[in-house]
């Protein structure tokens, strides 16, 4: 059992800066936990804290039923993988991955033993009589993780392990790293600021912005409801779309036209909101479409199999929608965004909050 706590932990360095400002957090036993932020929101210095390369300020941390708050690192059971991998190069690959056993102080036979097994089942078998700069990048991240993998811990930490890759190679290596973690079913966080690498590995995300978490929930969650308008802009490939609104006889007024609420909402006349709606969920028509923005296209951007378009609509906001690539509009033709209530949201507009239907009284 090796679920991670924390309680109000708080990482504070010198001058000031609350790199973490009083987590509570409880990762399951062998969950795939993403730590998803902006550069500089306090990702690498929680795990850090976790892993004990630094010293909690206040509050504690526990791993599985041990208070591990006051442990050195070696005594916490935590294996940590870096972005740069940070692997020995005047050692060969075998002995790289056997260098947490020898610190464990096991015997040089069982550890290379034990490190050509582990190489093994990461695709190195062959290569563990190298050293780390005769291999590519794939696998020198393949042997960082091996290294992890040895020392059989109770937690992986990752922090950003795969953003030396190139484009194509992340993607393989995302994937390798999923089926591995459920394979060892290990606890394992991992941070990331690329938030489709969050979005498709994890059990569970939480978003972070400066030292606080905004919003723990399944990718699915933090997609289609996210908390507040910061998450709704970070998640999700292509921007979220937020725009002012005002509410208006139980309907929204945005854009110069007016929809109708998300079901189960009912709120006051006058109330000032964001309205939000991802790209993916609206449709393009260029003829009149029940509940839509009325606009203009200005760009069309190619995704592949699809593209997005930017519609100006009333008072210049510009709209962004998905769109399938036979159905590719030219820049200038006029036309509707139609919405889905079902799947557009309101927030709060001073406090930015996702605003949720009440449960009707009984
Ligand atoms: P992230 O990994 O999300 O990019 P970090 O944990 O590296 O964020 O940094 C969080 C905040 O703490 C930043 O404001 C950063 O400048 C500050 N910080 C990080 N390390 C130190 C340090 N050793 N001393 C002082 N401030 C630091
Ligand atoms: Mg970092």
């Amino acid at each position: 059992m090796a679920a991670i706590t924390t309680h109000q932990l708080v990482k504070e360095y010198p001058g000031g800066v609350r790199a973490v400002d009083g987590l509570d957090l409880t990762i399951e036993d062998g969950e795939f936990f993403a730590l998803l932020g902006p550069s500089g929101c306090g990702k690498t210095t929680l795990l850090r804290t976790i892993a004990g390369l630094e010293t909690a300020t206040a509050g504690g941390l526990s791993i599985g039923a041990r208070d591990v708050t006051a442990l050195p690192p070696g005594d916490r059971r935590v294996a940590m993988v870096f972005q740069d991998y940070a692997l020995f190069p005047h050692m060969t690959v075998a002995d790289n991955i056997a260098y947490p056993l020898k610190i464990q102080k096991v015997d040089r036979s069982s550890r290379l033993a034990t490190a050509e097994d582990v190489a093994a089942g990461l695709s190195l078998a062959g290569l563990t009589a190298r050293r780390p700069g005769q291999l590519s990048g794939g696998q020198q991240q393949r042997v960082a993780l091996a290294r992890a993998v040895a020392s059989k811990p109770d937690v992986f930490l990752f922090d950003e392990p795969l953003s030396n890759l190139d484009a194509r190679l992340r993607l393989e290596a995302r994937t390798f790293l999923k089926r591995l973690q459920s394979d060892l079913g290990v606890t394992t966080v991992f941070v990331t600021h690329d938030q489709a690498e969050a979005l498709a590995l994890a059990d569970r995300i939480a978003i972070m912005r400066t030292g606080r978490i905004q919003q723990v929930g399944s990718p699915r969650d933090v997609f289609r409801r996210p908390a507040n308008t910061f998450v709704a802009g970070f998640a999700g490939s292509t921007p979220m779309n937020l725009h002012p609104g005002v509410v208006a006889s139980g309907r929204v007024t945005v854009a110069g036209a007016s929809l109708p609420l998300p079901p189960g909402l009912s709120l006051p006349d006058g109330a000032a909101v964001i309205w939000g709606a991802r790209p993916e969920y609206l449709r393009w028509s260029t003829a009149p479409a029940g509940d839509a923005i009325g606009g203009t296209v200005t760009v069309v951007e190619n995704l592949g199999a699809s593209v997005l378009v930017t519609v100006e609509a009333a008072d210049g906001v510009l709209v962004q929608v998905v769109v399938d690539e036979d159905e590719e509009p030219a820049p200038g033709v006029a036309g509707f965004v139609a919405v889905r209530p079902e799947r557009t949201l309101l927030f709060d507009a001073e406090s930015e909050e996702l605003l949720e239907p009440v449960a009707a009284a009984a």
